[in-house]
């Protein structure tokens, strides 16, 4: 009895706790409020490390080295990560990163890799159960060369797990609380047409969010699958593994549907379509590229656009799923663009999230009725 009780007040506690899911969409550059545009991102602090290496210490250091654990450069047995001295681990952390970024090898903070590490990027891990195939995982031809050449390529998750053969045409829905807009709903669409493009997989929009293959979602903070999003910049979106088919991007961003993103005066504008693009290539299968012009490139700056796919994407999605026999190798761009977008004046702010925490508390409360 005492038991029931219990699992009860967790199943109206869970309910009552439901955090409501909102997004920012902007039809255009000039409707973003002024007030969001000093917004710096939740990695600016570490700025003050630059010109900073191994043997310094400094209060928020750790705060780095939880950064580099999460991207997957600093393993939970190689360093204590709490604390803030620039130890061995970190210096090699440092190292790897530079490496897959493309920077000079130094083992430094130097002014180039603090703001690489700054910029917004997508939240999935660089390096993966301590494995990669971005530039860190893969032989250097001069070994003695501080500067890491790029020669290739795309990278897969460990594994490399995809779609199996009988699933060739996907499914793809968006979660029905967050009511987007048919203007985001087709750059949605536009996204999946780019891949669809260039290799034999179809997208299919359904209505049914639970039955959809890829399942399509934002969510603020903390949304209940250990990854919880960080507020403008920083994170901007995250994807899972086939045949996961989760695509959730933040709701605290500042998405531009449409128009010319270059020319935004918001320091926060974040071009919905490029981030779309990078995260569908998750959902098939494809890890991060050190290539930086490839779209599966981890970072992607605010107030740019980038929505072609490049070779690099091109050659790794065949490589998992075959050519599309209408693909002549080409451009990949779908541009039937929407540029300018329709004044909707602000921002439109979305309703009440089902959420994980709101379909537990149902099915626990539907165990009493
Ligand atoms: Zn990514
Ligand atoms: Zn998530």
């Amino acid at each position: 009895m005492t038991l029931i009780l219990c699992l009860f007040t967790i199943a109206i506690s869970l309910l009552l706790s439901s955090t409501p899911v909102s997004a920012h969409f902007f039809p255009n550059i000039t409707s973003i409020p002024p007030l969001l545009n000093a917004t710096n991102g939740p990695w600016d602090s570490f700025r003050n490390f630059s010109g900073f290496h191994a043997g310094d210490k400094s209060d928020g250091l750790s705060k780095l080295k939880h950064y580099l654990q999460h991207f997957g450069y600093i393993t939970n047995s190689t360093s204590n990560y709490t604390d803030d001295y620039f130890d061995d681990a970190l210096k090699a952390a440092i190292e790897t990163y530079q490496k897959n970024f493309n920077l000079n090898v130094t083992g430094e903070l130097d002014p180039q890799t603090v703001q690489q590490i700054v910029r917004s990027r997508c939240g999935v891990p660089d390096i993966v159960n301590g494995s990669t195939t971005m530039n860190s995982g893969k032989k250097t031809s001069s070994s003695n060369s501080t500067h890491f050449h790029t020669v290739s390529h795309y990278s897969f998750f460990p594994g490399t797990p995809r779609w199996p053969n009988s699933k060739r045409n996907l499914t793809y829905a968006f979660l029905p609380e967050n009511q987007l807009s048919n203007d985001v709903k087709t750059v949605f669409s536009r996204a999946f047409n780019r891949w669809s493009m260039v290799t034999a997989l179809t997208f299919t929009q359904t209505e049914s969010f639970n039955d959809a293959d890829i399942q399509i979602a934002f969510f603020v903070g903390d949304h209940w699958d250990g990854e919880p999003f960080d507020g403008l910049l920083g994170t901007l979106a995250h994807a899972f593994s086939p045949t996961n088919g989760r695509l959730h991007l933040d709701g605290d961003e500042s998405w531009v549907v449409s128009g010319d993103i270059t020319t935004s005066s918001s320091t926060s504008a974040v071009d919905l379509e490029s981030v779309t693009v990078h995260e569908i290539g998750h959902i098939l299968g494809l890890g991060h590229s050190s290539v930086e012009n490839a779209i599966m490139y981890p970072t992607i700056s605010s107030r740019t656009r980038k929505v072609e796919l490049a070779n690099d994407d091109i050659l790794g999605i065949q490589e998992l799923y075959g050519a599309n026999p209408a693909y002549n190798g080409s451009s990949t761009t779908p541009e039937a663009q929407n540029e300018g977008g329709t004044d909707y004046g602000a921002a439109q702010k979305l309703g009440s999230p089902l959420d994980l925490k709101f379909a537990v508390g149902i099915g626990l409360l539907l165990l009493f009725l």
